[in-house]
């Protein structure tokens, strides 16, 4: 399989993918490793994956690279993102005994009772190309602290970045027959959907993860679904420096050139700041410097997916044809790679796909509103549920729209952000199951309950 730079459309590797074969050799090994990784003390698992962490930092500038050529984001953004990963790794291993040890429920009496976190066995993880290394640590990291195997399938569009991910796993000390990557595309994973392992944790699109979750419910084995989101923002009129908040807005918007689980999708914004917020924003996007993803100065590089200007451009067609009015941006860049103008758009409504599809690409719509309960009602319009957040200076107000909200995510006077303490998880379309957190490492395993009795 050819890797393609969706900057300059040239072929920068190749690779060989996976085989039914190539799958079941993997397997077996995995099932010779996974039970001495488990018994060997959680402390020594622990300093194996700082072991991990230590290597990405010591090779941040080379495998940022190649995440840039084959991704496309901007440099500065991919040494942004090894370095979460780390920082996420540092939150998981610190918090992992206190996540994984057995509990005691009733210490005395005549029937004690505790709680034992055994591992799955062989955790099989299908993962997205939008960051590989942080959506592949909330998944590898927290199955490995908890004494599984992991077979780890990149997405066909971050292989080389799997194999670095593989090679330093290696290097730090767990066993080649504890960790495994599978390359290869669509065809390849559904091989993996027809493996003998013990979970499937998948992150990805909402049409693939549905298509998994039916496949694997036919074998009753658990499965994690981390998924798409059309996540809505509310910019109430209790806003003070609206152009700090513009900025920081179109940041959550078209940060990664707007392919996040949590990007922005959607803006609402009360009627009495709509027109100091919208020419804010427009002014804050027209800034961005689009450009070469190796530039340092560069914001907005080309999109990983060679399909989606086009998609991009439907979206906006659709939006044109109902109604809307675009501010800026709009249409697929006249230069080599697969570029799209950073797009805003006003006057939009439900009707349009723009405000009900993930767009993953650098495009907004924007909405007036008259009051909290119009907002609140657009922003659960949606089969999406993954992340909702409220800009306001009131924090009792904020609070009440949070909690109508139907959302695994609500932020105040934030966006696009994810926390290695807190649980990720999404709801309706976006999934279920959660990754992160002490409920993200207790994820990976399977509670044993004991009754004893002397
Ligand atoms: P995708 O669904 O196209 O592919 C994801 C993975 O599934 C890839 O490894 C792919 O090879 C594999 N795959 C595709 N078809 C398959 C099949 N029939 N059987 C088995 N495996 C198959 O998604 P993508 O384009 O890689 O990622 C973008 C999507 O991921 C977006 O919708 C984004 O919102 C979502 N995402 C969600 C989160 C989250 O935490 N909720 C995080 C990152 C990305």
């Amino acid at each position: 399989m050819n890797c393609i730079n969706p900057a300059t459309a040239l072929n920068i590797g190749q690779i060989t993918t996976d085989t039914e074969f190539s799958i079941q050799n993997k397997i077996n090994a995995l099932r010779i490793g996974q039970p001495v990784w488990a018994a060997i003390p959680l402390t020594e698992r622990i300093s194996i994956l700082q072991q991990f962490a230590k290597l990405l930092q010591t090779h941040i500038q080379e495998a940022a690279a190649v995440l840039t050529s084959e991704v496309g984001k901007p440099l500065q953004q991919a040494v942004n993102e090894i370095n979460g990963a780390c920082a996420r790794i540092d939150w998981l291993t610190n918090n992992a005994p206190k996540a994984l040890q057995e509990e005691w429920m009733v210490e005395t009496g005549g029937t004690r009772e505790k709680i034992v976190y055994e591992p799955l066995g062989i955790v099989c993880n299908i993962s997205a190309w939008n960051y590989p290394y942080l959506v592949g640590t909330n998944v590898f990291v927290p199955a490995l602290l908890a004494g599984n195997a992991v077979l780890y399938k990149p997405s066909e569009l971050s292989s080389l970045t799997g194999q670095i991910i593989e090679k330093y796993l290696h290097e730090a000390g767990v066993p080649e027959n504890v960790f495994q990557i599978v390359l290869g595309d669509k065809a390849v994973g559904e091989l993996l959907l027809q493996a003998d392992v013990d979970g499937y944790f998948f992150t990805g699109s909402y049409k693939t993860g549905k298509y998994i979750y039916e496949q694997v419910s036919k074998k009753m084995k658990p499965c994690g679904l981390e998924l798409g989101g059309k996540d809505p923002l509310y910019i109430t009129e209790d806003i003070t420096d609206i152009a700090t908040v513009a900025a920081n807005t179109a940041d959550g918007v078209f940060y990664n050139n707007g392919q996040s689980c949590c990007s922005v999708e959607r803006i609402y914004v009360h009627e009495k700041v709509y027109d100091a917020y919208v020419a804010a924003f427009v002014t804050e996007v027209k800034s961005y410097n689009i450009g070469d993803p190796l530039a340092a100065n560069t914001y907005i590089g080309p999109l990983t997916r060679k399909e989606q200007p086009a998609f991009l451009a439907a979206q906006v067609a659709d939006a044109l044809q109902k109604g809307a009015t675009v501010l800026c941006g709009g249409k697929i860049m006249d230069r080599t790679g697969n570029y799209f103008e950073p797009t805003v758009l006003v006057n939009t409504t439900h009707q349009m796909d723009l405000m009900k599809e993930e767009s993953f690409g650098p495009i907004i719509g924007i909405m007036k509103v008259a009051d909290d309960a119009a907002a609140i009602a657009l922003m659960n319009d949606t089969d999406y549920g993954l992340t909702a957040g409220v800009y306001c200076n009131n924090e009792t107000r904020a609070a009440n729209i949070q909690a109508q909200l139907n959302a695994g995510t609500v932020y105040l006077n934030c966006c696009d952000r994810v926390s290695a303490a807190l649980p990720w998880s999404g709801r309706k379309n976006s999934g279920f199951g959660s990754t992160l957190s002490y409920v993200g490492i207790r994820t990976f395993t399977q509670p044993k309950a004991y009754h004893l009795r002397s």
